[in-house]
């Protein structure tokens, strides 16, 4: 039997209506949180991501620690000055996981002691800004994606597992201004490998990622009216070859398509190309209807990030500070590579999840050269930072901007107090112990 609150403890709870939710890139907006003394006694509705996320435990002041060592939060502002101020080439990084105004202030900090700031997210690969400025990308909010998409093509994704909520608010179980029922006015299909979303599509085209181009270059020929090369094209895509001509003909009939793409289908390997034949085909489908691309992108403020830094640097995703001007090098200045190179002295970073992900090469130069590393959860992590400050957590004690994986710009707020900075303050701490 699931414990019922007395109505004297009820009446004791502090209700927040409305918050957002840093738990995934959906950040949705309509949470309902009881506290009670600060602490979350429940979430509404119920999702396992949000939970996770707001009652993962906090830091403390007592977790500020230098080299492991418990100390106070000057001495730890002091150290972090005085490592980049050391260094030749500090990186900057995970900066998708504290709001855009902290971002802000890191990228002053990494202007003054010549950084690099890479504002992507180390695992997840996502070529939208340079995709924007090669061939363009029709894409959409979430919410044309809930008033407006009659078909939605999930390809290589699997928001049912990373995204819980992205079925029942946006894609597919929402009702809408242009799909009133809902689920019923929806036609859904899936690409890709199967897993729990495409298992709950209307269609699904198993497809593997050799035969991904190849698909695509069909899509598009089949847009054009091109006839392309039968044999060639049979021969890689086989059965898949007559599923995308059905697939092309209902495109065709639907009112608003919407592509929904994730880490499958961007594939760090194959580079811009598949999102950018994917831009290719959407395009002059507004001929005859209307369709656009949302990329299932991770939370809470991947987007955010690279926002500010493109606003602040003119490059999207990231730049080099290093000379005294932003300079451009996406292929070479990632977070990943430039730790797996060991091509950077020192780095400062907001810890996330991803960090279990790192390539070994990039974990083991993270062991080896001066850290600072700001979290609002336990770190936990094969490396001990030189300098760890624990800072409050964004959407629960920190308030801020951040932005939903559509680019929204969403307001979080504090709901309790902690005494802690939030990031932005200690950012701005160890900026007054640098100089230029
Ligand atoms: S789907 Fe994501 S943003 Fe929405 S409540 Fe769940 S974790 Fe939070």
């Amino acid at each position: 039997m699931p414990n019922r609150m007395t109505e004297a403890e009820t009446s004791q709870l502090e209700i927040h209506d409305d918050v957002p939710c840093p738990g995934c890139g959906c950040l949705c907006d309509d949470l309902t949180i009881a506290l009670d003394g600060g602490q979350v006694k429940s979430i509404e509705p119920a999702c396992a991501m949000a939970t996770a996320y707001f009652r993962h435990p906090h830091v403390s002041a007592d977790d500020c620690r230098l080299d492991g060592n418990t100390v106070n939060t000057e001495d730890a502002y002091q150290r972090a000055a005085e490592i980049l101020q050391t260094a030749k080439a500090p990186l900057f990084f995970g900066l998708g996981e504290t709001t855009s105004e902290a971002v802000r202030k890191a990228i002053d900090l990494a202007d003054r002691v010549g950084g690099i700031v890479d504002a992507t997210h180390p695992t997840f690969y996502d070529p939208t800004g340079r995709t924007i400025q090669t061939t363009g990308l029709v894409t959409c909010s979430l919410g044309e994606i809930r008033q407006r998409a009659d078909m939605v093509i999930f390809w290589g994704c699997d928001p049912l597992s990373t995204h819980l909520r992205h079925w029942q608010r946006y894609s597919a179980e929402a009702t809408g201004r242009f799909v009133p029922g809902g689920r019923s006015d929806r036609t859904l299909v899936g690409i890709g490998s199967s897993n729990k979303t495409t298992d709950a599509c209307d269609s699904f085209i198993p497809l593997d990622s050799a035969q991904q181009i190849a698909a695509l270059h069909h899509l598009i020929s089949l847009a054009q009216g091109k006839p392309g090369n039968h044999a060639a094209r049979n021969a890689v895509l086989r059965d898949a070859s007559e599923s995308l001509a059905e697939l092309y003909e209902q495109l065709c009939s639907s009112k608003y398509f919407v592509f929904v793409l994730g880490e499958a289908f961007l594939r760090r390997e194959a580079g811009r190309v598949p999102l950018e034949l994917l831009a290719q085909f959407v395009r002059p489908m507004h001929e005859q209807t209307r369709g656009a691309i949302s990329i299932l992108r991770p939370g809470p403020n991947w987007v955010g990030a690279g926002g500010v830094v493109a606003s602040r640097t003119g490059y999207p995703g990231g730049a080099a500070l290093t000379q005294g001007i932003p300079q451009f090098d996406p292929d070479n200045l990632s977070a990943t590579k430039l730790l797996a190179q060991s091509r950077v002295d020192a780095a400062v970073l907001w810890e996330g999840p991803w960090l279990a992900d790192l390539p070994d090469e990039a974990r083991q130069t993270l062991a080896q050269i001066p850290t600072v590393v700001l979290g609002h959860r336990p770190l936990s992590s094969d490396f001990t930072p030189s300098v760890f400050l624990p800072i409050k957590r964004p959407g629960y004690s920190d308030e801020g901007t951040m932005s939903r994986m559509d680019d929204m710009p969403l307001p979080v707020r504090a709901l309790a107090q902690e005494n802690l900075p939030a990031a932005e303050e200690a950012v701005q701490a160890i900026l007054e112990r640098t100089t230029a």
